[in-house]
């Protein structure tokens, strides 16, 4: 077998959407990446193999606003633009070309990382397979981010995890288990189907699963086209070990749920409907949960807990589920515990406790089971994954030895994703580097309650109360009352600028996904979305520096080829997606370059 050799600054195993958004961030970030995915394709359970849609701390839109930003916003805005259709294929393919776009990550798919070399408590390559290739591939690294759901690295590595549920007593979590044990929510085989206008019989295989109306009396079969998540089990087993029996178990189950909405009788209006596709793969949701500094719990996230060192929230509810899933049919599916307002992640969740070099993110970190059971959902993972990249960024580029050198510049870390688009409650904007904090704004027009300064306040979203203790109701935006309409940042002294950034409103309160399911798609705008200016002009000194058309982006990094030397910056709105003012939330200047990331669209 062949073997060859790679030296980066972060490895990056698992490209779920954890994964794919650590390994983009600490790209952008200027360190060499390698991003090793066992599967064909990016996205984990977000990508056409499983056809999960990816939620997140605005529970479908319930708590409007909170929807995350940053690299999974650009993911969710450029999918609406270019997938109306719904086609997970392009999903899949969007994220492999965020990643192929990136100079500093190489992308190993169909690789698998298969153990580890370690010096000490360090991880010193992990160390993967190609099949296809015949290859052993050695990847040696300053930093580890196991991103794989199960942690087979972190497992490896000998990364102190556990598996299960804790007891009540064990972190005073009134939500767990009376008697702590090993069960875990079990994995899931979704499916697609399509009405064809006309009789479509389903004949069924033998060896299905036949279920009765008495099955289904806590569960809804009435999707016909989205699959049922419902469709879980196996919580009850090693969802690892056993997933080659998880997953017969679930094919059984899934087209026996067909099966009964076909042929039962109790769904005549399935009759022009036939299945498109089924899943080949189980989605897991729950297996190895590894051991940092600090583990969430339910304490924290009821508390809406904002740590000094948050690098990440969440605020979707505490969603628990039987264990025997599809068998535990006089229990409901889920039981959802709302949580009242957004918590912060703490850095101290998202590196191990015992080996140095080692970070998580996704379902994976350092949660009780309890808290897991709110942060494993795949934007609060996408948040996480940004967040590890950064911090991995951050670390190389001080020369930090381990994860846990991070902490007393964790406000780099913050300042740095905040500059990136994140979200982090409580946090605003105190770059020293930006100058436009440092200048006055004006507008040639201004809706009442949105004046112009509120795009150098710092905060790049409406903060209603609803978020947090920390919220201030602020809107923090400026609209203008018509368009065309120019924002004008002044400085008494002439500033270099060699970068501008622009943060429009994409439209945070309403959800956005990629889903199969007719009622969530229908609630989503398909296209550019209407808030977002789409064509806008950047003038200094009466001298046009930038002109955009077709914005989709809710985040713009301009980089001028050379620095100007300017006291005034004028940003003029042209045409927007449909909204008839100009909204933008932020302004930042720079003298020099911040980040890897550039816009390619721009026509200076
Ligand atoms: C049926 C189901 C319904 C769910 N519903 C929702 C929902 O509606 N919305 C939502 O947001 N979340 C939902 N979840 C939860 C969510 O999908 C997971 O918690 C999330 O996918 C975890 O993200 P991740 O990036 O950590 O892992 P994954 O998405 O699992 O990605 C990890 C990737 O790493 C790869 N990998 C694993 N081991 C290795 C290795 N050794 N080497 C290389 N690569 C490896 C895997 O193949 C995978 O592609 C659901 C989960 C399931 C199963």
């Amino acid at each position: 077998m062949k073997e060859s050799q790679k030296q980066v600054d972060l490895c990056v195993i698992g490209g779920g959407l954890a994964g794919t958004c650590a390994a983009i961030a600490a790209a952008r970030n200027g360190i060499r990446v390698a991003l090793v995915q066992d599967r064909s394709v990016l996205g984990g359970n977000a990508s056409s193999e499983i056809k999960m849609h990816v939620v997140g701390a605005d529970v479908h839109g319930t708590r409007p606003g909170a929807r995350e930003a940053g690299i999974i916003e650009e993911l969710r805005l450029e999918d609406a633009y270019r997938n109306p259709q719904r086609c997970y294929s392009l999903w899949d393919l969007l994220l492999y070309e965020k990643v192929m776009a990136e100079p500093n990550i190489e992308l190993l798919l169909d690789t698998d990382c298969v153990g580890c070399e370690k010096d000490k408590d360090r991880i010193v390559s992990a160390n993967c397979h190609r099949q296809s290739t015949e290859e052993t591939i050695r990847i040696e690294a300053r930093f580890f981010a196991d991103c794989s759901g199960d942690g087979r690295l972190a497992a490896e590595a000998g990364a102190d995890y556990t598996i299960g549920r804790e007891s009540k007593a064990e972190y005073g979590e009134p939500l767990a288990q009376d008697i702590p044990d090993r069960f875990t929510l079990g994995s899931s085989i979704l499916y697609t189907a399509r009405d064809h206008g006309r009789p479509m019989p389903f004949h069924a295989p033998e060896w299905i699963r036949r279920f009765t109306k008495d099955d289904f009396y806590m569960r809804e079969t009435k999707s016909y086209e989205y699959g049922m998540w419902w469709c879980e089990w196996g919580g009850h087993l090693d969802t690892i070990g056993d997933n080659p029996a998880i997953r017969h178990e679930l094919l059984r189950c899934a087209l026996g749920i067909w099966d009964y909405i076909k042929n039962s009788g109790e769904h005549p209006d399935s009759a022009s409907w036939a299945l498109d596709w089924v899943g080949a793969l189980p989605g897991k949701r729950e297996s190895r949960r590894f051991l940092g500094p600090h583990v969430l719990t339910q304490a924290d996230l009821q508390a809406g807990e904002i740590f000094p060192d948050s690098v990440a929230y969440g605020g979707w509810p505490i969603d628990l589920h039987p264990p025997m899933g599809i068998d535990a049919t006089t229990e409901a599916p889920c039981n959802h515990v709302w949580l009242e307002a957004l918590y912060g992640i703490p850095a101290r969740c998202l590196f191990s406790r015992n080996v140095d070099n080692l970070f998580f993110a996704g379902r994976n970190v350092s949660a009780t089971h309890v808290a897991f059971a709110s942060t494993r959902v795949m934007a609060t993972c996408a948040v996480m994954g940004q967040a590890v990249g950064t911090m991995a960024a951050v670390a190389t580029k001080k020369g930090f030895p381990s994860a846990r050198d991070v902490l007393p510049c964790v406000k780099t870390v913050q300042q740095t994703l905040l500059r990136d688009d994140a979200f982090l409650p409580g946090l605003r904007n105190e770059d020293p580097l930006d100058l436009a904090r440092t200048a006055a704004v004006s507008a040639s027009s201004t809706a009442e309650g949105f004046p112009p300064e509120r795009v150098i306040d710092g905060i790049t979203r409406p903060t209603p109360s609803r978020f947090g203790t920390w919220a201030d109701d602020g809107d923090h935006a400026w609209r203008s009352v018509t368009l065309p309409a120019t924002l004008t940042l002044t400085w008494p002294q002439p500033v270099t600028l060699q970068e501008i950034h622009l943060t429009f409103d994409s439209g945070l309160e309403r959800p956005l996904m990629l889903s199969m399911s007719d009622h969530y798609h229908r609630r989503q705008v398909n296209g550019g979305q209407p808030e977002i200016v789409s064509r806008y002009r950047i003038l200094a000194g009466g001298h046009p520096l930038i002109e955009v058309v077709g914005n989709h982006r809710r985040k713009r990094v301009h980089r001028l080829p050379t620095p100007v030397s300017a006291t005034q910056l004028h940003f003029e709105a042209i045409e927007t997606h449909g909204a008839p003012e100009a909204r933008l939330f932020e302004v930042r200047c720079y003298a020099r370059p911040t980040t890897q990331e550039t816009d390619d669209k721009v026509e200076a």
